[in-house]
């Protein structure tokens, strides 16, 4: 018989009264002498199926091996249920055992394991509910990007994650090389001979896609990249990985308004994506972890973001009176505090800010006529703070080149980043957003360590 998702089963009322085929992990078992109940996981949804064995037709001895974490195949009439909690479950008439889980090892037992503890157990936390939920939840936005953009007309880009150019100023990267650490080739005044590394010369893991979607863009017209990309950064915060996603369109002809107005919609269109096609495991994490997270997610669908400028928006935190851990003034960057106050407390709606001083951004962002500020736009989030990062490019090679060389940034690599500028050069804008951050946001988790299978943090690679 062929096997049967419990998801499907769940979504077909006409199969009740017929038998079926169910595989998968054993969540717990429970009964008496005359009949025992198992919970059963597929993977395909938060909701187990329940199992009933009348022990009339099976003995204890048969059942043995269904201890919480095993994996079994089932067949038998899918009937209507009595008991509380489901609508339907199976009358086991076969079992098949694939693989038992000892009791005594196996670590995931009881319900209510902190989310600290499963950190430590990331190879086996995708069986439990809140793990499974948050997955298919990121599996589902990630659909949602690509349809989202594949709908407008955007080219997907395949951008590369070794990378030579060491100007991107986004993060600190990490060397890519062949060399052997322990007996560096050097030249002849002392430095590490690069010429005889793999690519003739010092690479890194990528930690932006954007200099080549501009690439993209400036011959597509709109593109998007979403990969992986990599921070050497030793920020040990909620919000901050080492290997990322990152998703960044880039788009020609468009100034930063028609960029915000993408932003808002992409994050808006992937949030109601979640809520349309997750809905069992949003409520499932709302239950578990935060009971406001669909007000939130329905909050954000249907209000307009507040957008104003950086100087506007330092303006309000100076005059807050609040005390902050780092203080804020014209010219600082902001912090997450700053970034969360502003959402939170005074405007309670995501924000975009624009307009940011030249100082704290990246060398190609179009400079404004004040000479102060570039036109940046980043968007922020309640519980997250920033979420998008994005600017209008500065299109204007003499402007670009000045600020290049104000700035000392080694182009020597960068001549194919120029052209752009040289030949054909228009107005263009995009954006880059972390997608763990949404994930974070639309599962209403706090660390960014949960929402991602395996996280790669400062002096944690395992698994
Ligand atoms: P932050 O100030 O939060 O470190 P950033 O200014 O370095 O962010 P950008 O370089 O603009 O961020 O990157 C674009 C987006 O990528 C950010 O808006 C954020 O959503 C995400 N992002 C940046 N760094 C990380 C990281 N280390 N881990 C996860 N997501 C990140
Ligand atoms: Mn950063």
């Amino acid at each position: 018989m062929k096997r049967i998702k419990i998801s499907a089963i769940l979504a077909d009322a006409g199969l009740i009264g017929k038998d079926v085929c169910v595989k998968g992990w054993v969540r717990t078992r429970r009964g008496n002498k005359y009949v025992q109940f198992v919970a059963l996981n597929d993977g395909s949804t938060v909701k187990n199926l329940q199992i009933v064995f009348d022990m009339n037709k099976w003995n204890e001895d048969e059942l043995k091996a269904i201890t919480t974490g095993a994996s079994i195949g089932v067949t038998g009439k899918l009937v209507e249920s009595q008991g509380k909690g489901q609508t339907c479950e199976v009358q086991a008439e076969t079992l098949e055992v694939y693989g038992t889980a000892d009791p005594a090892e196996y670590p995931l037992q009881k319900k209510g394991h902190s989310l600290e503890f499963l950190r430590e157990k990331a190879h086996l936390r995708p069986r439990t509910n809140t793990f499974g939920a948050i997955l298919r939840v990121r599996s589902a936005l990630a659909y949602a990007i690509h349809k989202f953009f594949q709908e407008k007309g955007f080219v997907y880009l395949h951008t590369p994650l070794i990378t030579a150019s060491d100007c991107e100023g986004a993060g600190a990267m990490f060397q890519v090389t062949t060399l052997p650490l322990s007996k560096l080739p050097k030249t002849e005044n002392g430095e590490v001979d690069y010429s005889k590394d793999f690519f003739g010369k010092p690479t890194a893991l990528t930690v932006s896609g954007q200099l080549e979607g501009e690439l993209g863009a400036t011959a597509l017209g709109e593109i998007y990249t979403f990969g992986p990309t990599f921070r050497a950064e030793n920020s040990n915060t909620p919000r901050h990985l080492s290997e990322f996603w990152m998703i960044e369109p880039e788009m020609a002809f468009y100034d930063i308004t028609d960029n915000m107005d993408l932003a808002e919609e992409f994050v808006k269109y992937c949030i109601k994506y979640a809520l349309d096609h997750c809905r069992d495991d949003i409520e499932f994490l709302s239950e578990h972890f935060d009971p406001e997270l669909i007000n939130r997610l329905e909050f954000v669908l249907h209000n307009d973001f507040v957008r104003l400028t950086y100087t506007e928006g330092v303006k309000i935190l100076e005059e807050s009176g609040k005390k902050f851990e780092f203080p804020v003034h014209w010219g600082t960057d902001l912090q997450s505090e700053h970034e969360r106050y502003l959402v939170e407390q005074h405007f309670k709606k995501p924000v975009i800010l624009t307009d940011y001083p030249k100082e704290i951004k990246a060398f190609y962002m179009k400079q404004n006529e004040d000479g102060k500020t570039v036109r940046a736009m980043d968007v922020l989030f309640p519980n997250i703070g920033e979420i998008i990062g994005g600017s209008e490019r500065e299109a204007d090679f003499d402007k670009l080149n000045a600020r290049i060389q104000e700035l000392n940034i080694p182009m020597k690599d960068m001549w194919w980043y120029l052209d752009t500028r040289r030949f054909g050069t228009v107005p263009h804008s995009g954006f880059g957003l972390g997608f763990e951050r949404l994930v974070l946001f639309v599962t209403g988790m706090t660390n960014i360590r949960d929402v991602i299978p395996f996280p790669r943090t400062p002096n944690n690679a395992e698994f």
